[in-house]
């Protein structure tokens, strides 16, 4: 790989060794002026990863932006492991896969396979197509719901599945995104910490005006109070018109049905998701509601939804040793409203279960 390349993909080991045949102590990266590019574009990936879910496109057309793109990343690990908070790392691995991915088209079969070995996805090339064992890609697909990414719709021999690169950068993304989410944060010093501190700031405070975007109002005649934390995030995401991986949206499809909702209702919550397609969605709908697929989906159970990473902030309920499913959430929360005396300020009569 040449620097370029460890511009574009600064996770590779080349990439660290490159830092070090220049130098650069961790001191000088934090504090030198001659340092403070990097520093700054550190603090860039992770405003890009908040605001765009991607990192934007740097100048590395020299070999100095080349370096400070390489020394960007570590930077940002930095800060990301200052910040120290788990919605930022999941925000920010996210980025980084997508990107990668993206950069990925753009290269040869070959040098696709040496990321894929960097990230512990061994693959080969024949006959200029990329081959994987099953294992590995059952391993990194698992969360992947829809039809194209299930073994049987997908060219298997002697045991080796066989991908087009496009497909297989697909897999590289969620190997890195969950390498970055291992990973993350590191342990961080005092030192690091006062010496990044007002950048700190500024990252927590863009954190929170992002949280504040998944905060989920009600849907009409439905209120959000009853629901679990992990579905009134998902509602948030819908309704801040941010990507929802495909686990969340049949999640939240199956249990706004299992609660009463519409098919139309449930449509026009996925309306404001910027890849919103209107017929697909709704076949998406009728599809996990049973109307064209004869089999009526319920949410997944709570360990499934935490093995997908969408078990977002569990709460006291959650943890109380009982929780097994979103729905009995649902149910306990609107029992515990309906016995609720009244004249305290809750419903009389459960509308909405
Ligand atoms: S424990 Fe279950 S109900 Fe609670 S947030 Fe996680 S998935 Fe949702």
């Amino acid at each position: 790989m040449d620097t370029l390349h460890f511009a574009r993909f600064p996770f590779v080991k080349g990439a660290a060794e490159y830092v070090r045949s220049h130098g650069v102590s961790l001191q000088e990266l934090l504090t030198s002026e001659a340092y403070a590019p990097a520093r700054l574009r550190g603090k860039q990936r992770i405003f890009d990863a908040l605001n765009e879910g991607e990192i934007t496109k740097c100048p590395t057309a020299g070999e100095q932006e080349r370096l400070v793109e390489v020394l960007s990343y570590p930077v940002a690990r930095m800060l990301v492991s200052c910040v120290g908070d788990g919605f930022l790392v999941r925000r920010y691995a996210l980025a980084e896969a997508v990107t990668m991915k993206d950069r990925l088209q753009q290269e040869s079969p070959e040098f696709i396979v040496s990321v894929a070995d960097e990230l512990g996805v061994p693959a080969s090339i024949a006959d200029g197509i990329i081959r994987t064992h099953f294992s590995d890609f059952l391993k990194f697909t698992s969360r992947m719901r829809s039809k194209e990414w299930k073994l049987v719709n997908t060219e298997v021999n002697e045991g080796f599945v066989f991908l087009t690169k496009q497909r297989f950068s697909r897999v590289l993304q969620q190997a890195l995104q969950e390498k970055i989410e291992d990973e993350l944060p590191l342990a961080v010093s005092e030192d690091i910490l006062r010496v990044l501190r007002p950048t700190i700031t500024d990252i927590k405070s863009l954190v929170e005006t992002r949280k504040q975007h998944y905060k989920a109002q009600d849907l009409g005649k439905i209120t959000i109070v009853k629901f679990p934390p992990c579905m009134r995030r998902l509602v948030g995401i819908a309704q801040a018109g941010e990507n929802m991986p495909h686990t969340g949206r049949f999640a939240l499809t199956a249990f706004l049905h299992a609660i009463g909702l519409s098919q139309d209702d449930i449509l026009n919550l996925f309306s404001s998701s910027p890849d919103f397609d209107p017929s697909k969605t709704r076949y998406q709908i009728e599809h996990i509601t049973g109307e064209i697929s004869g089999t009526e989906y319920t949410p997944p159970e709570c360990s499934t939804m935490r093995s997908y990473g969408i078990c977002f902030e569990p709460d006291a309920l959650c943890n109380s040793g009982k929780m097994k499913h979103p729905l009995s959430y649902y149910r306990i929360k609107s029992m515990t409203r309906r016995r609720t005396p009244a004249g305290t300020g809750a419903a009389k009569k459960d509308q909405n279960a």
